[in-house]
């Protein structure tokens, strides 16, 4: 397995391994539990979530997907900050879901 990503929270990793697997390239997510004790311990590189894929996959292939979700993040950055309304978390425009409980933003709408 090789790392290709390192992800700012848990809800980013796996928007990363969505995008990943609707191109049928199978991923890991790793780190995800450490990120909930990161208050715990020094914060590096190594308490992220961090996304891995088979070696055979092509670097090149990686390349584009990670192009594509770089290009799609930046654009959705207009998105307003929204705050969850089940746990009070404030969470950045461009996710859809809440990181710390996983609610997602259209729940608050009901
Ligand atoms: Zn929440």
């Amino acid at each position: 397995m090789k790392k290709i990503f390192t992800a700012k929270h848990p809800t980013e990793a796996h928007m990363v391994k969505g995008l990943l697997e609707s191109f049928n390239i199978p991923c890991q997510i790793r780190g995800e539990s450490l990120f909930f004790i990161r208050g715990e311990i020094p914060i590096t590189e190594d308490t992220l979530p961090t996304v891995w894929v088979d070696d055979g996959v092509e670097d090149r292939i990686i390349e584009e997907i990670m192009a594509d979700f770089n290009n799609e993040s930046a654009s959705d950055l207009k998105a307003f900050d929204w705050r969850c309304r089940h746990c009070g978390e404030y969470i950045e425009g461009q996710f859809t879901a809440c990181w710390k409980c996983g609610r997602e933003k259209a729940e608050d709408k009901i």
